[in-house]
């Protein structure tokens, strides 16, 4: 089965190839391209503050300098260009902690099984598009299979295909049997998803192996999930000794952990074994959020996907089993989130983009301050504290000097409405414009 996929990747890199007309950009010395944007009020999400007719210098990728219309327009260079966003709010390009791209709503059942990593890597070029388009000018990408999220990467870096910034993990780490393992085949078919792992020894190696071939951060399963076949999310899968080899065999050799967990005692576990953020924490307690906080654990509590499964659970080829579990856990997940945001614990905006359609990221933003974020610690989940989850804070999640161009921009105030983060009218990575005024596309 494996040849045989890589005998198709082969061929579908091969057409890839023969296809390109494009010629290679030229490698040139010139001067990087000068931008000015007017922006009517750039948003400081560090403070929530406006500042009203400000141009934001640009110069090649990264952003130059940021300052009011009247300082900067003498500082400008003749020849840049300008670009008009002087009737909307700009703010840092929004950044996604938890995407899938390489899978959709579809691939969680059965139907899944028929996606050959091919296949995913090419359905994760047309949703990074949408994502970078819904104005995620980064992601971190927790989980694909045949490491189709690192050549997804590649590509976009490359500049072969559009998409956002993106961390990839890589096949995520579990225990046979387990949310990351392949369970709807019967034993003669003698397969294991290609993150399964067991023993202290088993995940040090795992965890190595996904550096080997590309891996940016490490993904785990601390606990069973919603959309697998036969196992539970209210338990802890992995030891503690299984978790802490993990994150120290990562954490070494300068990689950030991320577990998936919903389970109270697999969130215990996991933070406590020293991982940097907790994914979805249905079943988050008491105790589990004095200990993040302590630690500085940051939380991506997926909270949109909720209510875009419950509404749609039955159309998506899933089994009664994954369907009565969506529907016994999402509710309580909705609760016990609403009480971590109250509790001050980090967060970092994070949607499991896959289990419903990329492109509707930014509904994570209103659904969190439904719930009881304020709207401006939901952007700041969003952007800035995103970057310091990445442990990008260097790059990306602010409008600063030195910071890449990755802007998107409203109509209206998003602090007073974080809806309007739903459907941005601009959006410029690295300098480039991707959408609205100015876009080549
Ligand atoms: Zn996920």
């Amino acid at each position: 089965m494996r040849h045989f996929a890589i005998t198709i990747l082969i061929f579908a890199v091969a057409q890839l190839c023969a296809a390109q007309t494009k010629a290679p950009a030229a490698i040139s010395a010139s001067t990087p391209v000068e931008i000015a944007i007017r922006a009517g009020k750039v948003l400081d999400v560090r403070t929530g503050k406006y500042a009203a007719d400000q141009i934001i210098w640009i110069e090649g990728d990264r952003i130059k300098a940021v300052g009011s219309a009247i300082d900067m327009s003498s500082k400008i260079p003749q020849g840049a260009k300008t670009i008009d966003l002087s009737n909307y709010t700009v703010l840092p390009g929004l950044i996604d902690c938890h995407t899938h791209l390489t899978m959709t709503p579809r691939d969680s059942g059965p139907f899944g099984l028929h996606a050959s990593y091919p296949r995913q890597a090419l359905t994760g070029a047309r949703n990074a598009r949408v994502t970078l388009e819904a104005g995620f000018t980064t992601v971190r990408n927790v989980g694909a299979s045949g490491y189709s999220d690192i050549a997804l990467r590649d590509a976009i870096n490359a500049g072969d295909v559009p998409g956002p910034r993106m961390l990839a993990s890589g096949p995520p780490l579990s225990i046979t049997g387990g949310h990351g393992d392949e369970n709807f085949l019967g034993p003669q078919f003698d397969w294991s998803s290609d993150g399964v792992a067991d023993g202290v020894e088993g995940v040090q190696k795992k965890v190595r192996e996904d550096i080997k071939y590309g891996a940016d951060v490490i993904k785990f399963m601390a606990t069973g999930g919603v959309l697998s076949e036969g196992d539970n999310p209210a338990l802890a899968q992995y030891s503690p000794e299984e978790m802490k080899a993990i994150v120290d065999t990562a954490h070494s050799l300068g990689r950030k952990v991320a577990a998936h967990a919903h389970g109270a005692t697999g969130i215990k576990l996991a933070v406590l074994a020293g991982v940097d953020s907790i994914e979805h924490g249905s079943y988050i307690n008491d105790e589990d959020i004095a200990l993040m906080k302590e630690r500085g654990t940051y939380l991506v509590p997926t909270v949109y996907l909720e209510d875009w499964l419950i509404e749609n659970v039955n159309a998506l080829g899933l089994t009664p089993n994954m369907i009565e579990k969506a529907k016994k856990l999402l509710p309580i997940a909705q609760q016990n989130l609403a009480h971590a945001f109250k509790s001050g614990v980090k967060v970092a905006l994070g949607t499991d983009a896959a289990v419903y359609p990329h492109g509707l990221n930014g509904h994570e933003f209103g659904k969190m301050v439904d719930m009881g974020l304020p709207p401006l610690a939901a952007i700041q989940a969003g952007t800035v504290n995103a970057a310091d989850l990445l442990g990008w804070s260097d790059r990306v999640g602010t409008l600063e000097p030195g910071k890449f161009a990755d802007i998107v921009a409203v109509e209206g105030d998003p602090v007073a409405n974080v809806h309007l983060l739903e459907n941005v009218s601009f959006v410029m990575k690295g300098g480039e414009v991707i959408k609205g005024a100015g876009a080549s596309r």
